[in-house]
């Protein structure tokens, strides 16, 4: 499968990991927006939230529980940051492998 988060979870192409463990990983985004600006994502291929089935419920947990040990790791738990999945085209999803963004180290804004 033609899958770039796939290809790093494999260690096909290398990434700066924050965290890993069985079921997740972690890893600076490539085009940071902000100075912290970390991907979680699952290791198994799931293309969107929408693809995750009810199989995966507790793989959804992990990685929530992930995101936790992820802004603790960056020390941004006691700031505040902000965690976003973009879904589709008005998403603007652009890899196809479901990932949670995780940014903060800065005030961050509310304007779309
Ligand atoms: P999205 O637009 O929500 O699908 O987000 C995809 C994110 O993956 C973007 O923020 C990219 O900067 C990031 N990205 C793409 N390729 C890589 C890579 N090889 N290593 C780290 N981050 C990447
Ligand atoms: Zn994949």
């Amino acid at each position: 499968m033609d899958c770039i988060f796939c290809k790093i979870v494999k260690g096909e192409i290398p990434s700066k990991k924050v965290y890993e463990d069985e079921y997740v990983l972690a890893f600076h985004d490539i085009n940071p927006i902000a100075p912290v600006h970390v991907l979680t994502i699952p290791k198994k291929h799931i293309v969107s939230l929408l693809d995750i089935k009810q199989e995966d419920k507790e793989l959804v947990g992990h990685l929530h529980l992930a995101l936790q040990k992820v802004a603790k790791e960056m020390g941004i738990d006691g700031s505040g940051f902000r965690v976003i999945t973009n879904i589709g085209p008005h998403g603007q999803q652009t890899v196809f492998h479901l990932h949670y963004h995780l940014i903060g180290g800065r005030q961050l804004e509310w304007k779309m």
